[in-house]
């Protein structure tokens, strides 16, 4: 869960981040931050994240309880944005919480598979799935539509003050479930080292 300040003339460098592993004891979920095992920052496999200038300004509220359909918080945001903007992407990140509920998570394992992946099922197999519970703060990015640079459209990873952590894929609690949120919109879209070779599965 990257939450990353760079160096600038006037601030230090600061690592705020998070990251959660698979407890060889009992499997269950071990949320640590990377700042006091890293100093530099990594990327395995692959990362979406939201740069900002931290400036202060106007942003985006959402709130949002009870759930009624079957999409997750952040489809519902991006499927309204498509649906608005239609063939304009438009990309959105900022930060959520999950103040009531539970929601299913995943976290991989340390250890790559072995042999390649190449289906969603292979993929859940291998992942490692949780319920964890509310209050979560997840960091959503998000683009309405992909403007053809074969993107992952949303991507949400959370921390939280209670030992859980990992990959948001949904609630579980469609009716005690509270959002809040605050987004800002993206003025522009960095893709680097796209694959030569692509594939549609594990992208939720
Ligand atoms: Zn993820």
């Amino acid at each position: 869960m990257p939450v990353v300040q760079t160096e600038s003339e006037h601030n230090p460098p600061v690592n705020r981040s998070y990251f959660a592993r698979i407890s060889p004891d009992d499997g269950g979920c071990l949320l640590e931050k990377y700042s006091e095992k890293y100093h530099g920052f990594g990327c395995a496999l692959l990362a979406n994240l939201f740069a900002s200038e931290g400036q202060p300004g106007k942003v985006i509220e959402v709130k949002a309880k009870r759930r009624t359909g079957q999409l997750n918080f952040v489809t519902c945001m991006r499927q309204a944005l498509e649906n608005h903007y239609e063939n304009k992407p438009v990309g959105m990140g900022g930060t959520f919480l999950v103040q009531k509920g539970k929601v299913k998570a995943h976290i991989m394992p340390a250890e790559f598979s072995s042999c390649p992946l190449d289906s969603d099922e292979q993929v859940n197999k291998w992942l490692h799935f949780y319920e964890m519970k509310a209050p979560l703060v997840c960091l959503p990015v998000f683009v309405s539509r992909d403007p053809g640079l074969d993107l992952r459209l949303e991507h949400t990873h959370f921390f939280s003050h209670h030992g859980e952590g990992g990959h948001y894929h949904c609630d579980i609690t469609p009716d005690t479930v509270e959002y809040i949120g605050y987004f800002s919109p993206a003025q522009l879209l960095y893709r680097i080292d796209q694959p030569k070779e692509t594939h549609s599965f594990g992208r939720d």
